[in-house]
């Protein structure tokens, strides 16, 4: 899978992808991440990629040159990139979104910056426009690599052996169990007994409830698009049912 990424500060990559599971990614060509000056894509001698808005107001808007002009050239090279505009106003990203996402193989990531960018980028140049969250951030470069890293985790061969997607939160439209490793008590604090139980069917019958529980809790909006066996409803009835429960989690 590549990314071919246009910023005006292609620094800001260099650590998120030397670490961990985005670097071993790139070391072993799963993905490639081309992080490219917007600025090689200007053509006056001060390189200029923004400028003062029509109409006048506040802050710089980003020059339609440049973003145009590179993301022609990297179609003439990938004629089946998809270019997605980093943006506040786009489509929430949301895991089922990444999931399918990571069926197609090359993108180009535009990143925003100062005002946002002149909308005859849109027009010209953008196939999807994509946004991280409903909160405004300085720049798209962090909304590209959550891209990356929510797209690539897709990927097989991306996390270790033995990991799943499938199993973290939202995957099965549901908030994942809690969680424990040793020791078996901190702090008058123990690790619930199934868990050490040894009893596999007992155990995936706690997580399931578990992960029910604290969806009910936290994202009761989840509950209404995950999909629920018979014996889900039950547990849902019952801890709905159960006097206290809010304030647990
Ligand atoms: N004035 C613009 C926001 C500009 S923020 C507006 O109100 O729509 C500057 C740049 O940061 C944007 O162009 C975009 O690339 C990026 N950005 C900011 N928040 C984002 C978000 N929630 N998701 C994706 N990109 C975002």
């Amino acid at each position: 899978m590549t990314f071919d990424v246009l910023t005006i500060f292609p620094g800001i990559f260099s650590s998120p992808l030397a670490e961990s599971l985005l670097k071993k990614a790139l070391d072993r060509g799963l993905i490639q991440v081309r992080v490219r000056n917007l600025r090689d894509f200007t053509e006056d001698r001060h390189r200029t990629t923004d400028d003062y808005p029509y109409g006048g107001g506040a802050g710089m808007v980003m020059k339609p040159e440049p973003i145009i002009r590179a993301v022609e050239a990297i179609k003439a090279e990938e004629p089946d990139a998809i270019s997605v505009l980093l943006s506040p106003q786009g489509e929430r990203l949301h895991q089922a979104m990444a999931k399918s996402l990571s069926e197609h193989k090359n993108y180009i990531l535009i990143c925003g910056r100062y005002e946002g960018l002149d909308e005859r980028v849109r027009l010209a140049a953008v196939d999807r426009e994509i946004s991280i969250g409903d909160y405004i951030l300085t720049g798209g470069e962090i909304p590209a690599l959550v891209f990356i890293e929510a797209v690539s985790r897709y990927l097989p061969g991306f996390l270790g052996c033995g990991q799943s997607v499938e199993e973290d939160s939202f995957s099965g439209g549901l908030l994942e169990y809690p969680q424990y490793t040793r020791p078996p008590v901190f702090r008058k604090m123990a690790v619930p007994e199934v868990l050490i139980s040894g009893n596999h069917a007992e155990i995936e019958r706690w997580r399931r409830r578990e992960s029910l529980r604290r969806t009910l809790l936290r994202r009761p909006d989840l509950l209404e698009r995950a999909a629920l066996s018979e014996e889900d409803l039950a547990v849902i009835r019952e801890l709905e049912s159960q006097e206290g429960m809010a304030g647990q989690s």
